[in-house]
Parts: C-alpha cells; structure tokens; sequence
C-alpha cells in the first residue's frame, strides 16, 4: 500500500489545487498530464525494457483510487491509458508494435479506446465503422463517440468492420495515430460530472491506415473489446472507490468541525451511524475491487468478480457522495467546498464501461449458468 499512498500524496499536493478550475474549465493542463508520466503511473504494466514501470494490473487499480480519491478526471485519464490501452497491446500487440509504441506509451503518449457509437453502446459489437481493405492498407469511415481522452491522446485503439455481414466476427481492432489524414478530433462533450477528463467524437473519413496497424488478428477485435473491458471495469470499480473516500475524508474533517445545537455535528450519533456505515460500505467496495484485481493478476476467473465490483463500488460512490453532501448541509450544495462536484463525478460509474443493468446481466449470466 506504500505505492498507494504515494500515488496520494502527489494528488493531494499537486493536483488538489487543480481540481476546481479544472472542473470549471473542464480541460486538464499538459503539465499535469507531464507529472503523470513522470510518476510512473501511465505505464504501470509496461516492461521495465520498453521504459514502463514492471508493475501489476494491481498497482493501476491502486493508482486510479488513489488519484480518484482526489480527482476522478485524473483517475479515469490514468485508467484508459493502462487497463483498457495498455492492456490491449500488451496482450494482443506484435514485437514490433510494442518496440514501436510501449515506449512512448510509457512516457510520453497518452491513448484513448474508441469502441462505442452513436447507434452503438451497451449493443457495442453493433458498430458501423468500417474498415475497407485497399491494397496494403485499411480506408476507415464512420464516427465513434464518447471517447475518453480523445483530446490529449496520440494514439487511438479504434474497433472497425472489415465485413458488417460477419456480425461481430468483422470486428477489428486498429491502432490510429493522431494527425492521420482522414482523422478528425469532433465535438467535446460539456459533461455532469467527471468534466476535466475529455470526451469526444471521433470522425473517420477515408482514413488510410496501414495493415500492419491491425492489433490483434482480423476479425477478432470483439475478443481484444471483450478481455480488455472485462478487466478494465475493476479500475472503473477503482475510481470508484476512490471518489467514494474522497468524500468521505471531507465529511469526516467537516462534521468534526462545524457546531450546531453547541457542539460539533460528528459528536451526534446520528451523524456518527451514517459516517460509520458509509465507511463500511466503502470498504466492502474496496475488498471487492481488491479481490477482482487480484484474481485477475493469478489469472483465476474474474468476469463476475469484477462485473460485481464496479456494479457495488459505483452504488456505493452515489450513495458516499450524498451522504456527504447532505452532512455539508447548505455548503454540500455549492462549488466553493468539494463535495457537489464528487458527487456529480460519481454518476458516471453507473454507466461507462458496461451500464450496471450490463453488469447485473453479466452477472445473472454467470449465475444461471
Ligand atoms: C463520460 C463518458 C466517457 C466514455 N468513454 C468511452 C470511451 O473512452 N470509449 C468508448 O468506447 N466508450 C465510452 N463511453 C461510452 C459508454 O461506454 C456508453 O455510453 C455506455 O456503454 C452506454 O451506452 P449508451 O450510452 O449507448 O446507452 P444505451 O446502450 O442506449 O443504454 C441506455 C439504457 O438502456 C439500458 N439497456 C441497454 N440495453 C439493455 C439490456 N439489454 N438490458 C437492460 N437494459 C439495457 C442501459 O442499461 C441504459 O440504462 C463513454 C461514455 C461517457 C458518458
């Protein structure tokens, strides 16, 4: 947990000052984003000879809690860089597209993971870009939507199909530089919460790639979609727990110093049993993301471990960040103190990276099986 805390200490001194004018300015300044690579949690999976940090798929969980903890944006940034990009090209990567990109992911390049569309969300693998075969290369067209990072990022996994009469076996996935001729960054979403961690369309239009930019085999790119956003969703469990104990550390240094009736509002049992639940329920959350992350590293089952602690942890930030809320009283309601913003970046949990009514899905799936 020394890593873990580490990772807060740098978000509580360097970017807790941040956080307000970047909710307000939803943007997220270069700088930070320098000190991030610095720290060594945008490469946390990657070799210590492709320049990354040797590390686990725990250790990205501890870091994306520990920076939610102070800024959901931040956390989210660092999530789809590791769990879902990384992730994806670690496994599914040739020798030469990890010679080519691990080092630069490692240290410089942020990545974004473009999979939905506007007519295709929770039904993900009934996308429409597609990917045309031309001599040596691939002629993308289409438009993806709701793409995290897409602002910051150099490189793009995009999942396209090379065949729609195949279903999802057209599906491929595509590694885009940005600046590719044919590739425009579209519309910035101006969001609820979460508001710093960019959100766009992606615009594909004749847009040349080479084949060797295929990640993983043709027509599998719905397997490379699958295992990466199985495991990427305990880091969304992760942020989620993290945003929930933000909010939790502010509500416990608040009530212990706003009086009314003559005292403090923490002296109150009725305050103390809400506090002293909200911290059990974040720990539950906690073990349930811990314990996905850690099947997934013994490479033991975990599809419904990890449905469970994003489906749990994502209730459980709503539910904190209320609390907290309301134990702020009139100051819970208003942007000068912390908390309305934790609970508005809350609400996004329950909905990207498989909706809960997806992880309940998966969940029954498992156990009617
Ligand atoms: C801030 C933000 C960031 C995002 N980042 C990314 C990203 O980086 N990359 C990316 O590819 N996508 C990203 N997404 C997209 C996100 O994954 C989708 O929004 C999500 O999967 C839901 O899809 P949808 O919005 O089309 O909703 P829909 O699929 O239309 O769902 C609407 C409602 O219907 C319910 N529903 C749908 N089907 C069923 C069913 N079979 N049974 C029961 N209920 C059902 C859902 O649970 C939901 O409540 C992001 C979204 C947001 C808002």
């Amino acid at each position: 947990m020394l890593f873990r805390d580490s990772v807060y200490e740098f978000a509580d001194r360097d970017i807790r000052p941040l956080v307000r004018q970047m909710d307000e300015e939803a943007t997220m300044p270069r700088g930070l984003i320098d000190r991030l690579f610095e720290l060594g949690v945008m490469g946390i999976e990657i070799p210590e000879e492709f320049d990354g940090s040797g590390a686990t798929f725990f250790h990205s969980v501890l870091a994306v809690e520990a920076l939610s903890r102070v800024d959901p944006s931040v956390g989210v940034l660092v999530d789809v860089h590791n769990t879902l990009v990384i992730n994806a090209m670690m496994r599914w990567g040739s020798q030469s597209q990890h010679r080519a990109h691990l080092p630069r992911l490692a240290q410089h390049a942020v990545a974004a993971y473009a999979l939905s569309e506007a007519g295709s969300g929770s039904d993900a693998f009934a996308l429409s870009t597609r990917a045309e075969p031309r001599g040596t290369d691939y002629v993308l067209n289409g438009r993806k939507l709701w793409i995290t990072n897409a602002h910051e990022a150099d490189v793009f996994i995009v999942f396209a199909t090379v065949n729609p009469a195949a279903g999802y076996r057209g599906i491929t996935a595509f590694l885009v530089e940005r600046g590719t001729a044919g590739f425009t960054i579209g519309k910035k979403e101006d969001k609820l919460g979460i508001r710093a961690s960019s959100t766009c369309e992606l615009i594909f239009e004749d847009c040349t790639v080479a084949r060797d930019s295929v990640l993983g085999e043709v027509g599998k790119g719905y397997k490379v979609a699958i295992e990466t956003l199985n495991e990427g969703r305990i880091g969304i469990g992760a942020q989620m727990i993290g945003i929930a104990q933000g909010a939790l550390d502010h509500a416990v240094r608040y009530t212990k110093e706003r009086k009314q009736f003559g005292s403090t509002i923490a002296s109150f049992q009725g305050v103390q049993f809400q506090l002293a639940r909200a911290a059990t329920e974040v720990e539950a959350a906690r073990l349930m993301v811990y314990n996905a992350a850690r099947l997934r590293d013994a490479r033991q089952p975990f599809l419904q471990e990890a449905a469970m602690c994003k489906l749990f942890a994502s209730e459980v930030a709503e539910r904190v960040t209320s609390l907290a809320v309301n134990l702020f009283g009139g100051n819970g309601f208003v942007k000068e103190y912390p908390v309305e913003k934790l609970f508005r970046d809350a609400k996004i949990g329950q909905i990207y990276e498989g909706t809960s009514n997806l992880q309940l899905q998966t969940i029954a799936k498992q156990l009617l099986s």
